[in-house]
């Protein structure tokens, strides 16, 4: 459907400086596939991506889309837009519009469908995304992820042959990633090619046929899941899908902040998406910190986040002693920490011992 060959594009500051984004991307995207990129930030995804639709036009290089060269000189962009939709990170619904106008406005104006017909789509369309008893209210009334369901239905009024998604969840709570994230699944399973960039490691592991990770200007990894999560070739991309997301607390002594630690942790589970395991790990917290500072020791408490194994742990380490405190040993107290907490693992590290519980 999609072959890129050596695209490039290079942004030319005011300031007389340029920046080459895009390298020399190379690629072949099949009818029917979902393929996510992944990569650090700024390492040219939603370049990519804007490149492909021509709002952004690169600077070398061909994308042929259907057999034909999208960026030689004369090629209809309103046609292409038809047949490859978008979906931002920020919705950019029309505000003055309800939501089902918001529908129904490209298939009238640019398809030139009858009123009627567009209108019946809609709805069919506002049912599909589960939002039809919001037809008649204005996008200022919905939430960042009906938002972001009316504007994959409008997307999908077009009828495009392939959708392109920049970060479609990151703008949105915690609490609404998963309503957006199934409406894209929906659409996978019904085949739709969709190209993806995204930082939900594991909706890109279970939806995607494939996955592009970006690096440097090149799609440095391209394989499938398993590959690229499992068993990365290049250690770039080993050290990007296995990183771990932590927050680190040095807990000195009894005047510890532990109001700012417990927001902190607050705030971790939420950026991460995992707050239902706030609560326990607070309550972990106030535990097991006082036990390990009764002796007044420096004691360093992590919360650590795998978002690909979605693995979450807190971790108590003490310098200088190679033992756990002995209220841990304590057959009620561990009792009480294995009803918060799905395991404890102690042992000794290189300069102490540290106790891991695996929320
Ligand atoms: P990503 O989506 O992977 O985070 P982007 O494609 O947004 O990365 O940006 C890649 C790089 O290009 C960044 O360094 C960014 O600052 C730069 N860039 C993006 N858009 C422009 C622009 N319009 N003018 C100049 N530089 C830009
Ligand atoms: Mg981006």
């Amino acid at each position: 459907m999609i072959t890129v060959n050596h695209l490039s594009k290079t942004y030319h500051n005011p300031d007389g400086r340029s920046l080459t984004v895009l390298k020399d991307i190379n690629c072949t995207i099949e009818k029917g596939e979902v393929i996510s990129i992944i990569g650090p930030s700024g390492t040219g995804k939603s370049t990519l991506l804007r490149a492909f639709n021509l709002l952004d036009p690169p600077t070398g290089g061909e994308i042929l889309f259907d057999g034909e060269n999208i960026l030689a000189k004369g090629y209809p962009v309103h046609k292409l837009r038809q047949k490859m939709g978008m979906v931002f990170q920020s919705f950019n619904l029309f505000e003055h519009m309800t939501v089902l106008e918001n529908v129904m406005y490209a298939p009238v104006k640019i398809l030139q469908k009858s009123k009627e017909e567009a209108q019946e789509e809609a709805i069919t369309l506002l049912r599909k995304v589960g939002l039809a008893e919001k037809a008649d209210v204005y996008p200022s009334s919905l939430s960042g992820g009906q938002k972001q369901r009316v504007a994959i239905a409008r997307c999908l009024a077009m009828r495009p042959q392939v959708i392109l998604f920049d970060e479609p969840t990151s703008a949105l709570d915690p609490t609404m990633v998963g309503e957006v994230l199934s409406v894209m699944r929906q659409l996978a399973a019904e085949g739709m090619t969709m190209l993806i960039v995204t930082h939900e490691m594991k909706f890109a592991r279970d939806v995607s046929t494939r996955i592009f990770f970006m690096y440097d200007g090149y799609i440095h990894e391209d394989g499938t899941p398993d590959q690229i999560f499992n068993h990365p070739k290049h250690s770039a991309t080993k050290s990007f899908v296995q990183r771990i997301r932590k927050e680190v607390f040095e807990v000195d002594g009894k005047d510890f902040d532990f109001l700012d630690m417990e927001t902190r942790i607050n705030r971790f589970c939420l950026k991460y998406n995992i707050a239902g395991r706030m609560e326990k790990a607070i309550e972990l917290c106030r535990l097991v910190v006082p036990v390990y500072t009764e002796t007044g020791d420096q004691l360093t408490v992590r919360i650590t986040y795998s978002e690909l194994s979605g693995e979450t742990a807190l971790d108590f380490m003490r310098e200088g002693d190679n033992q756990a405190p002995s209220s841990i040993k304590d057959h009620e107290f561990r009792g009480k920490l294995l009803s918060l907490c799905k395991n404890i693992i102690e042992e000794p590290t290189t300069r102490g011992f540290r106790v891991k519980l695996l929320l």
